[in-house]
């Protein structure tokens, strides 16, 4: 098959590889229908994640069809449409058994197209398929469930939930990109008084505006900071809500909570940042940060089925999967592309041979 292999910090490739074959008894093997990229490849692509090996193939958000499953899988079977979630759960930890799928710590976590290969491919394997692939409902299509493999549940429960979002309150969205635009659509369902997103990017800010942001604030630094004081009267923000990664933009988030508010970090940071503890200190500020858990995957599929949640909004580009090399470079050329969101769609009629149960077999004697 073909898949999109990272070679080290720079150096990507659209080739063959290996088709994936049943590992492990909770594995299945899925055909990949439709993918995207995600900020986070860009990073890893840029050497800020080096825990990726070279040789890996990318890729942690699709939507694909069973083709092949392994012997202990109970809940899916070939043909079924799944969800390919970036967070793997073994369903048996003890982070799993509390819903905290992020932290699991019995082989999954965010491990595809990080520790093991991912699913920018023509097929991928799924480990642990029970409890870390979703089945797709009839009615809906692969790219209305796609950004629930990351972005929406990320944006909701590192963001909204985690911030305590209630509703009348007042919210501010640093970051408008996609997870600042998740976080503005998933904040909606907590009728907020106002959202206020804050970016420079003027078309980013007009997409949040369109999706339910109330204010917007273009300026930078301190007279973002001002803007946002300015328009809450001088006392700030119930909820803050970090969505780029940098230090300028945590730091804004903590000069315009409200004494007594929430700043909830899901930005991904390379630098440290200041902790103003010197202003901070007295101000009962409430500081949360963390990587997604996707326990909140099944309730968001049942918004989007409900209509209370559309997502099509993010998708700016649409490519082949064989395109994968000119996505990649829409996607990290976003000022000159107007890449959003892009889209990766597979061939729907391909057919993987099935796996060597001698290959079966001897994941069988590993015990998982
Ligand atoms: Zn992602
Ligand atoms: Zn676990």
């Amino acid at each position: 098959m073909k898949a999109l292999v990272y070679h080290g910090p720079g150096a990507r490739s659209w080739e063959t590889v290996p088709d994936p074959g049943i590992a492990a008894p909770t594995d299945i093997v899925m055909r990949v229908d439709a993918v995207t990229i995600c900020g986070t490849d860009l990073h890893i692509l840029k050497g800020d994640v080096p825990e990726v090996q070279p040789g890996t193939i990318l890729g942690h958000e699709a939507v694909g069809t069973v083709v092949n499953t392994g012997g202990a899988v109970t809940t899916l079977k070939g043909g079924d449409r799944v969800l390919a979630s970036c967070i793997t759960s073994c369903g048996r930890c003890p982070a799993c058994r509390e819903g905290r799928y992020g932290l699991c710590s019995g082989g999954g976590g965010w491990i595809l197209g990080h520790l093991i290969d991912g699913v920018q491919a023509e097929y991928a394997r799924i480990p642990f398929a029970d409890t870390s692939a979703y089945r797709i409902p009839a009615g809906l299509t692969d790219e209305q469930v796609l950004f629930l493999a990351d972005i929406l549940p990320t944006s909701f429960e590192v963001g909204v939930l985690a911030g305590r979002l209630r509703p009348g309150d007042t919210v501010a969205i640093v970051g408008a990109g996609p997870i600042g635009l998740a976080a503005v659509m998933t904040a909606n369902l907590f009728t907020p008084s106002r959202i206020i997103v804050v970016d420079p990017d003027q078309g980013r800010v007009d997409r949040a505006l369109g999706c339910g942001a109330t204010d917007s604030v273009t300026e930078t630094g301190e007279a973002a900071r001002d803007r946002v004081l300015s328009l809450t009267r001088g006392v700030g923000v119930d909820l803050a809500i970090e969505a780029v990664g940098v230090p300028e933009t945590f730091e804004l988030c903590t000069d315009i909570v409200r004494a007594g508010g929430h700043v909830a970090n899901v930005g991904v940071h390379g630098k440290p940042a200041t902790l103003h503890l010197e202003r901070l200190w007295i101000k009962d500020v409430t500081i949360t940060t963390g990587l997604v858990d996707t326990n909140t995957t099944p309730r968001l599929m049942q918004l989007i089925e409900a209509g209370k949640l559309d997502p099509a909004v993010f998708t700016t580009h649409r490519f082949s999967l064989d395109e994968a090399m000119d996505a990649y470079d829409a996607f990290a050329d976003a000022a000159m592309s107007g890449a959003f969101k892009v889209v990766l769609e597979g061939e729907k009629h391909r057919q993987l041979v099935p796996a060597d149960p001698a290959v079966l077999g001897a994941a069988d004697h590993r015990g998982r």
